[in-house]
């Protein structure tokens, strides 16, 4: 990491599809944090990398962007992938895959809450109470082995399933970690729930014993036990309830989507991938090439994961302001949305992309916490 003082080195993947088009603003807004809040300095570096570039060079992932990104304080990506650009063997150009392992970036944090005026599925009143985050193993898992699968004879395929304790352990703690910062936030006490398939899998029950393992380590947060199954439906009939969820790599990439679903909208679902030495925030979504170039792309996952990159840095480096900063994002995103001010298409408004960040920028900018703000 390059981090000098208070000046930060982001890495920036725009991506392909829809990317370039939500990063151009999201770093708008940045510039502005970086340059009107006291405290923190960003220096962006825009890296080459994704499907357009293996169609045009071979390479998803050259080793120059990559030698970067590891050197970055923290990598904002986008969104990588394009359903026609595929490897020879079939399957598609995912270098943010890949990002995850060469960094070790084990835990993916999913925040799945319900903004004021997003349109929730769920017509329960106590639907704008959700308000948790699911944490994805993101380095091992199904997903450990996901370039050897097999198909052997015609007959029959296989793919392995890897869960390790050191992964394990680390991921557990990070959770457990996550739900005692939340509790101290919001002022109740925290909760961690393991999700899997002990029941059946000895893989899952080997993923359970150590999280009961290490939950005797933090006994200030209370920890249960789901299996996925169950989780898939609490999650529609009472996500409310929940604070921390933990589960594996698989079952995480599709609860990830049902917490989008909830939501009301990809489009506003942020995340982070989160390693010992490496972070990278990024939208859920892809790269939306149905609607790229048309500059109707929803930029809010892109705009609070930016939040959530400003929150990590601040917490790595002891920073309140920029802890402060990053929550201001999320808080002009709400402020955005309760007025109905910063409606894309996909929320059923007629924003274009640029109008509703600029709708963001401006209620940034005339956020509450001045005092940690310059004069400007
Ligand atoms: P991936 O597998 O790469 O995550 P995906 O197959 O889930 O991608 P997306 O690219 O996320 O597909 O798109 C799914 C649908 O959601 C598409 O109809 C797309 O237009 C829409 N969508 C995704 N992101 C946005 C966004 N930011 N704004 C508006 N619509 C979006």
């Amino acid at each position: 990491m390059t981090n000098l003082g208070n000046s930060f080195k982001i890495a920036v993947f725009e991506g392909d599809g829809i990317g370039p088009e939500i990063t151009r603003p999201t770093m708008d807004i940045l510039k502005f944090a970086s340059s009107n809040y006291d405290g923190f300095s960003l220096d962006f570096e825009i890296l080459p990398a994704g499907a357009g570039h293996y169609r045009d060079t071979g390479t998803a992932l050259p080793k120059e962007s990559m030698d970067r990104a590891r050197a970055a304080d923290a990598i904002l990506l986008s969104a990588i992938g394009l359903p026609d650009v595929r490897y020879e063997d079939g399957t598609e150009i995912r270098p943010q895959v890949d990002l995850r392992f060469d960094l070790g970036l084990y835990a993916g944090v999913r925040p799945v809450k319900v903004f004021p005026g997003a349109n929730c599925p769920l017509s329960d009143p106590r639907a704008k109470d959700i308000d948790f985050v699911l944490v994805r193993e993101s380095t091992e898992g199904l997903f450990a082995h996901m370039h050897d699968g097999k198909v052997v004879d015609d007959q029959y395929a296989t793919e392995t399933l890897r869960i390790t304790r050191d992964t394990s352990e680390k991921l557990f703690d990070f959770s457990f970690f996550l739900a005692q910062q939340r509790a101290s936030e919001k002022g109740r006490p925290g909760k961690v729930t393991c999700v899997d398939k002990a029941n059946i899998f000895r893989s899952f029950w080997f993923f359970r014993s150590i999280f009961e393992e290490r939950a005797k380590f933090f006994p200030d947060v209370a920890a249960d036990a789901a299996y996925v199954d169950a989780m898939a439906m609490w999650m529609v009939q009472r996500p409310w309830e929940f604070d921390v969820l933990v589960t594996e790599n698989m079952f995480g990439d599709i609860l990830s989507d049902l917490g989008a679903g909830i939501m009301g909208s990809l489009g506003l679902a942020p995340s982070a991938d989160i390693g010992d030495d490496h972070a990278v925030f990024q939208p859920c979504h892809g790269s939306a090439p149905d609607i790229a170039g048309q500059g109707i792309a929803n930029p809010l996952a892109m705009i609070l994961s930016a939040g959530m990159m400003l929150t990590w840095l601040g917490h790595q480096n002891a920073s309140q302001q920029m802890i402060d900063c990053g929550q201001s994002i999320d808080d002009a995103v709400t402020r955005v949305l309760a007025q109905k001010k910063g409606l894309t298409r996909d929320l059923g408004g007629q924003l274009r992309t640029e109008e509703c960040a600029i709708a963001v920028l401006d209620a940034f900018q005339s956020d509450g916490s001045e005092g940690t703000r310059e004069a400007s």
